[in-house]
Parts: C-alpha cells; sequence; structure tokens
C-alpha cells in the first residue's frame, strides 16, 4: 500500500489516479469516499473544512481493507489525517493486515493551494474552508508525517508546486528507487 499524504490542493488526488493507473493498483480517496456517502450536519461540516470524525473513518476503512485480496495494490488517499488515524494504521501494518510500503508527503505552500482550489472551485473550495483545511494540515497533518517516519515507515516528500507531469515523474523514480 501506498500512502498519499499533504494539504488539499497539493495534487494529492490528481497523482493518485495516475499512480493507480500506472501501478495496476485500487484507489481509495477517504474525501471522494465521504463526498459519495456522507449526508444531513456531518456533509456540511464536510463543506466547512472540518475532519470528520476519527472513528467513522477508521471503520470506513476497516471495512475496505477487509475486503481486499492479500497483498492487493492499494493507493490510499487523505488518510492518515490525525494522530489516532495514524496509530490504527501503523497497528494495522504491524500486525501484517496490511503493508505499507511508502508514504509520499505533497507539499505546497499555502499560497500556490490557494490559488490552485480557488480555480478548482469545489463547493469545499471557499477562502474559509481553505484557510481551515490549511490549519488541520499544519497542526493535525504534519506531526504524523514524523510519526511514521519514527516507526521506520519510507516516508518521502515530493514537491507539489511543479507541473503534474512532473510530479508524477519524480514519484515514480522515488518509487523505483525504493525497491
Ligand atoms: P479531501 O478530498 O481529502 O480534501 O477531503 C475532503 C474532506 O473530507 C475533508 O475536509 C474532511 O472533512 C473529510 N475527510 C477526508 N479524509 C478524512 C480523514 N482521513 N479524516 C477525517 N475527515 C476526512
Amino acid at each position: 500500500m501506498i500512502v498519499l499524504m499533504g494539504v488539499a490542493g497539493a495534487g494529492k488526488s490528481v497523482q493518485g489516479k495516475l499512480l493507480a493507473d500506472e501501478l495496476g493498483y485500487r484507489w481509495l480517496s477517504t474525501g471522494e469516499f465521504l463526498r459519495m456517502h456522507i449526508t444531513g450536519k456531518r456533509r456540511a461540516e464536510m463543506l466547512e473544512g472540518k475532519l470528520l470524525d476519527d472513528q467513522e473513518i477508521i471503520d470506513i476503512l476497516s471495512g475496505f481493507f477487509a475486503g481486499l485480496e492479500k497483498d492487493e495494490g492499494v493507493i490510499l488517499d487523505g488518510f492518515p489525517r490525525t494522530t489516532a488515524q495514524a496509530n490504527w494504521l501503523l497497528e494495522q501494518h504491524n500486525t501484517s493486515n496490511i503493508n505499507v510500503s511508502a508514504v509520499l508527503h505533497l507539499k505546497a505552500s499555502k499560497d500556490v493551494v490557494k490559488a490552485r482550489l480557488l480555480e478548482r472551485g469545489r463547493q469545499d473550495d471557499t477562502e474559509a474552508a481553505i484557510d481551515a483545511r490549511f490549519r488541520e494540515y499544519e497542526n493535525s497533518t504534519l506531526p504524523i508525517v514524523d510519526l511514521l517516519k519514527e516507526a521506520n515507515i519510507p516516508v518521502h516528500d515530493v514537491d507539489g508546486e511543479r507541473s503534474i507531469e512532473e510530479i508524477h515523474v519524480q514519484i515514480m523514480s522515488l518509487l523505483n528507487s525504493g525497491r
């Protein structure tokens, strides 16, 4: 399993889909899954850029992992985003339920992601929601990149400010050199 992390607008989904196609892997984006399934008050919270409850996301992923064949290739996009989620993933990894072979951390400045997201114009791409997601990334996601490194998972920083093609080439070369 390859895990894609990074702030919204750094290119996780675009790169995740490209990678899944190139490697013949499944692609699971928790954000995409939630946009398909979540209703009511929690959908409104999502659109404000708030994270959903850890246990709810973990239950969704447990169900997804349970349906996988052993050693099936997966690109996981948008998870983990909190310490509790990261600890759960590490526990799965350490008990060999899944094998996290690499984490790709896409990095981009706030100015770059803001410009990209405002142009994309999804429902949750408002100035306020973009700011909330950037704060969430700094406070919650960045510390777990370190936590995963400390757990000896290979974490690769990727320059997410380059073009789609350049980032993809960089990712492929990082993955190939790590093999
Ligand atoms: P994304 O498409 O990755 O930008 O995610 C869109 C929204 O889905 C986020 O702003 C959160 O509200 C929610 N979401 C996605 N992944 C997670 C996660 N791992 N934990 C909690 N909420 C999430």
